[in-house]
């Protein structure tokens, strides 16, 4: 918990940071926030990755300090696991053996660390992050500023997710006050793509199907895709929210062939469907309304298993709503 973490900070001087592979908003916002925090401190702190940051995160403070390296290799007072669901998400060989704080927004997270922080009411971690600043009494420069933005605005889907609390706007309020600027952010991380993004869409969305009921909708990526476009797997980042659009659909997925056979699954939802259910009974997880999986198996073999699962999980949450409103009535 929060004091744990203020007391572990306190008391030792050797630290280092990391997320989960192929790091998003939050991911990299809070490490680095979190390092801007250590460093107010004067604590020996560094950020260590087994990817690198996505081009649209590299305008961060302090991601060009990333060392992207495969194992731990250097023995640490503590290591910061920042947004993972279990220990093997950092791809970091190795980590067992340091001293680990959990720190994570999911409910659903293994409380695989010495110390776990785990506060499923945050949109983003970057809000823990910010409250760590409060409890540490460090003051939230620009750049933690920048970093803890980052987070909320990315986890938030924009502000548009039903993660977002009055309490994410109060800290967004304060973080723009520090000299965030909101539009300037925006661009750097929505609209500083390169063209092979708009291609490998083109490619992407011409994929898109749905089921009869319409609520359902699904779209395939494939290695050719990506090669035919010079697209990175990062440029996908977003692709599997258009559907959503739609009025009524209600859950969507993205299936990315990442290797012959191998696809990673992007699942996303409206409201009460519950797509973190589906992911996790998959090995993978998230939140109820964004979550992932790595699959395996041909594309009808996968089409087969997880388009009655979404509609599944559509059926519940209509079961639900109807339920409300007969309570309601
Ligand atoms: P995305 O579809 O953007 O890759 O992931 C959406 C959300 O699902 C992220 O917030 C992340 O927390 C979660 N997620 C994605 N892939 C995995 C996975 O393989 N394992 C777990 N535990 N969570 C995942
Ligand atoms: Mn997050």
């Amino acid at each position: 918990m929060l004091s744990q973490v203020v007391e572990l900070i306190e008391k030792k001087d050797r630290f280092a940071i990391t997320s989960h592979i192929r790091p998003d908003g939050d991911g990299l916002g809070s490490s680095l926030g979190l390092y801007w925090l250590l460093k107010a401190l004067n604590k020996d702190v560094e950020v260590i990755m087994r990817d690198p940051a996505p081009h649209s995160y590299q305008q961060l403070p302090g991601a060009n300090t990333i060392r992207v390296v495969p194992r731990i290799n250097h023995n640490y007072d503590a290591v910061f696991v920042i947004e993972c669901s279990d220990i093997d998400r950092p791809g970091l060989v190795d980590l067992e053996q340091q001293f680990v704080v959990n720190i994570d927004h999911h409910s659903t997270t293994e409380l695989f660390g010495t110390i776990n922080w785990i506060d499923s009411t945050a949109a983003a971690v970057g809000e823990m992050i910010y409250n760590l600043c409060k409890a540490t009494g460090v003051r939230v420069t620009k750049e933690i500023a920048e970093c803890v933005y980052t987070a909320l605005l990315t986890d938030t889907g924009s502000f548009h997710y039903s993660n977002t609390t009055e309490r994410t706007f109060k800290i967004a309020s304060e973080l723009v006050r520090t000299g965030v600027k909101p539009a300037k952010t925006a661009e750097a991380i929505f609209g500083s793509y390169q063209w092979p993004k708009i291609e490998l869409l083109s490619h992407v969305l011409a994929t898109a199907q749905r089921d009869e009921t319409g609520h359902v909708a699904w779209m395939w990526q494939t290695i050719d895709m990506q090669e035919q476009s010079k697209a990175s797997e990062e440029d996908a980042d977003g692709f599997v929210n258009y559907p959503l659009a739609v009025g009524e659909v209600e859950a969507t997925a993205l299936f990315k062939e990442t290797s012959p056979g191998v696809y990673r699954t992007s699942l996303r939802s409206k409201g009460d469907v519950n797509v973190a259910k589906i992911a996790e009974q998959f090995g993978g997880g998230g939140h109820r309304n964004a979550a992932g999986c790595t699959l395996r198996g041909s594309s009808s073999e996968i089409e087969q298993k997880l388009v009655p699962l979404l509609q599944d999980a559509v059926k519940r949450a209509n079961g639900l709503r109807d339920l409300t409103e007969d309570v309601l009535k």
